[in-house]
């Protein structure tokens, strides 16, 4: 398990200013998720913990990032760690829209997961795609197809089969519901308590809240590049702003005891 600490984080795109000292801990073991609508800078936040800012024209201005209690980002003007070693360390992003590789055979898809160092062994990477397999039987039913050939949610799938076969210490999660039916958006969810489970932090970003808040013991809302609301994710979901705001319940129907209680027993 692994513990992730962001402090102050300021990052710009050029003359755009995208997040704004941004503060946020994933403890370990923990299912953190960061809420906010489009633009808000989820994406971005992301980027920064995964080193990868800069293949977006994109730079940390200030404010730090720690993983374990390592330093991932540098002194002011400097690169810091570079995203090969941040996924060595175990830091792994399953990027918006399933980019997956589309030409490529499923089984290939895997096996680009596992190229790092982190993968491990022969072994480890046996082991790695069974327990791929196990969580999504239909990865190992199409093997040999083309990824471009799957459906939006199976695509989902690989994404995240093929960020579980470099072994992440901490998940990074762009949006895993976005335009997916609402049953596969579910089977999605449930893999990621699974995963977790097994013994992976995860940092979760999505406009889906219902979604996002039942996953989840902790919730950010990010608005404009700037935190504005935190808490507990029961406490989240049972908050009038969160429920009107992202919940989709107006004043007249967010109140009622049933739908308290039922998104209570969702972020138990
Ligand atoms: P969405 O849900 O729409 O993906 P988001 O919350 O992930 O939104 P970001 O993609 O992080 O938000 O964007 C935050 C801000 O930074 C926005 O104003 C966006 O236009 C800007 N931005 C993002 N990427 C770039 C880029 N490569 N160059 C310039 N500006 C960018």
């Amino acid at each position: 398990m692994a513990s992730l600490q962001v402090r102050g984080l300021s990052v710009g795109y050029g003359p755009v200013r995208a997040l704004r000292g941004v503060s946020l801990d994933v403890p370990e073991g923990a299912v953190v998720v960061v809420l906010g609508g489009n633009g808000a800078g989820k994406t971005t936040l992301l980027r920064a913990v995964s080193r990868t800012l800069a293949f977006h024209r994109g730079a940390a201005t200030g404010g730090s990032i720690g993983f374990d209690g390592r330093a991932f980002s540098g002194p002011e003007g400097t690169a810091g760690l570079s995203p090969a070693r941040a996924v060595a360390a175990g830091v792994v992003q399953v990027p918006e829209g399933r980019q997956v590789f589309a030409r490529m055979t499923v089984a290939d898809n895997l096996r680009a997961g596992a190229l790092g160092a982190r993968a491990g062994s022969r072994a480890d990477i046996a082991r790695s795609l069974a327990r791929v397999h196990a969580l999504f039987p239909v990865l190992a039913r199409r093997a040999g197809q083309r990824a471009g050939l799957l459906s939006g949610g199976e695509q989902q799938m690989l994404a995240l089969g093929r960020a579980l076969m470099a072994r992440p210490r901490l998940l990074l999660l762009d949006e895993p519901s976005l335009g997916l039916a609402p049953k596969m958006a579910a089977t999605i969810a449930e893999t990621v308590t699974e995963i977790n489970a097994s013994g992976t932090s995860v940092l979760l970003v999505e406009q889906n809240a219902a979604l996002a808040l039942r996953l989840a013991s902790y919730a950010y809302v990010l608005e404009v590049g700037e935190v504005t609301l935190e808490g507990p994710a029961a406490e989240l979901a049972a908050s009038d702003e969160v429920r009107r705001r992202y919940l989709g319940l107006t004043g007249e129907d967010a109140p009622g005891p049933r739908t308290a209680r039922t998104l209570d027993r969702w972020s138990a």
